[in-house]
C-alpha cells in the first residue's frame, strides 16, 4: 500500500495556520469577518482562546474545519517548527505553502476515505493510482513538482465527474 503522510490535523504541532491564513466571512458559519493572512483576534499564541465556545460565539465553521494535516506539515517540515509569531517575516511564505499543500492533503484524505465505498474494480484501480501520485507529489515537497497545479485541477475534475 502507498505510504501516506499523517492526514489527521495535529494543532499542537502547528503555528495556527488556518486561523491566520483563511478568510472568515460573517454569516451562518462565522460571527465576524477576517481577511486571509491576518491572525484571528481570538488567537492566543497558537491557540484559540475560545476553543470551547466556538458554537456559542457563532463560529461553527471553525469546528467543521479540518486541514487534513497540512498545517503541521508546513510548520514542522517546511519551517522546522519555526513560527510567524517569532519571526513575522515568515508569515507570507508559511501562508503560501499552507495554501498550496492543503488541497493535496485534502485530496489524499478524500481518496483514503473512498476506500470504504463500493467502487468498481476500475474505479478502485484509479483511486489507488491517484493516491500513489499524490504520495509522490507530497514526497516532492518542498519543491512541489512542476505538474502539481495541473494535477490538482485534474483531481477536481475527477471529483466532479
Ligand atoms: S492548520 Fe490544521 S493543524 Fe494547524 S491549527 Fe488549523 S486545523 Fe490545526
Ligand atoms: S475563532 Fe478560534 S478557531 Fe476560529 S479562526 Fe479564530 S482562533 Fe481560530
Amino acid at each position: 500500500m502507498t505510504d501516506l503522510p499523517d492526514l489527521t490535523s495535529d494543532c499542537s504541532q502547528c503555528a495556527a495556520l488556518c486561523c491566520v491564513g483563511l478568510t472568515l466571512d460573517k454569516g451562518d458559519l462565522f460571527s465576524f469577518d477576517k481577511p486571509a493572512g491576518t491572525p484571528c483576534p481570538n488567537l492566543d499564541g497558537h491557540l484559540c482562546s475560545c476553543h470551547d465556545q466556538l458554537d456559542e460565539i457563532g463560529n461553527h465553521g471553525c469546528v467543521l474545519y479540518d486541514c487534513a494535516g497540512a498545517g503541521q506539515r508546513v510548520t514542522q517540515l517546511r519551517f522546522n517548527g519555526e513560527s510567524w509569531r517569532d519571526d513575522p517575516t515568515l508569515l507570507p511564505a508559511m501562508i503560501r505553502d499552507f495554501e498550496r499543500l492543503k488541497p493535496l492533503h485534502e485530496r489524499m484524505k478524500q481518496l483514503t476515505e473512498a476506500e470504504t465505498l463500493a467502487l468498481t474494480e476500475a474505479l478502485e484501480t484509479e483511486r489507488q493510482r491517484l493516491l500513489r501520485k499524490c504520495a509522490r507529489l507530497w514526497a516532492d515537497t518542498p519543491t512541489l513538482a512542476s505538474d502539481y497545479e495541473q494535477f490538482l485541477s485534474d483531481l477536481a475534475h475527477h471529483a466532479r465527474a
